[in-house]
């Protein structure tokens, strides 16, 4: 009962348009099965074999997101039934995305990963890294049917500077912003992922559209 309390109180207090990404990494069927059971239907992990374990023995109207770093040999396990990738942070990762999609006959929803922290530990794409990535996407779409670019995402840094924080997340929302009008069929910018259990309220002040909440709703992870 207690993760169905969490989730509960965590989505009443969240504005209309914010979606929650229930992050249930290393925690166990039993506890994601409570969650469903209490209306929750996209589920967050980072690593693509428990997911795809996870995938397999849960119900199947759940949505996927691989929020964790992806290696580009393991696109393919996922490729079937992934619905959004959140850390996307190369040419190269999106043109396996691409193929692996392809197969499927699918268009896989992705997010490019921004890197907004001052630790060094974080990926993620520089601004400018960021537009050359969609400049090429928008010269080259047609070696490009089988993703659709969605959105960015972001982490802060790992710090108790709430400003700090804020200025991390406020920065990833302008260059949101900007990105928004460049139109192509294989970019939409609509949804902009930052924000964890720590630090999503500070995140939807900034704008964000999808928060990833792990711990606030299963408890701490060993
Ligand atoms: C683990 C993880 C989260 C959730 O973290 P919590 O602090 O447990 O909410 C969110 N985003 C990413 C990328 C993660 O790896």
């Amino acid at each position: 009962m207690q993760i169905a309390s969490k989730l509960f109180n965590i989505k009443s207090s969240l504005p209309e348009n914010v979606t929650l990404v229930a992050v249930s990494k290393t925690k166990p069927v039993a506890d994601l099965l409570e969650a469903y059971n209490a209306g929750q239907r996209i589920f967050g992990e980072n690593k693509i074999q428990e997911m795809t374990e996870k995938h397999a023995a849960m119900p199947k109207d759940i949505e996927w997101h691989m929020i964790g770093h992806v290696q580009t040999n393991k696109v393919k396990v996922m490729a079937e039934y992934v619905s959004l990738i959140h850390g996307v942070d190369s040419l190269k990762l999106l043109s396996e995305i691409n193929k692996q999609a392809a197969k499927h006959n699918r268009i896989i929803e992705c997010l490019l990963q921004i890197w907004i922290a001052t630790e060094e530990t974080k990926f993620g794409l520089s601004e400018t890294e960021l537009h050359e990535l969609l400049q090429i996407l928008q010269n080259d779409a047609n070696n490009f049917n089988n993703i659709n670019v969605v959105g960015l995402m972001g982490m802060a840094s790992y710090t108790s500077n709430r400003e700090q924080i804020k200025t991390e997340f406020d920065n990833l929302k302008r260059i949101f912003d900007v990105c928004k009008s460049t139109k192509s069929k294989n970019i939409n910018f609509t949804i902009l992922s930052m924000g964890m259990s720590d630090d999503y309220s500070i995140a939807i002040d900034s704008g964000s559209t999808m928060i990833r909440v792990g711990s606030g709703i299963f408890g701490n992870r060993n």
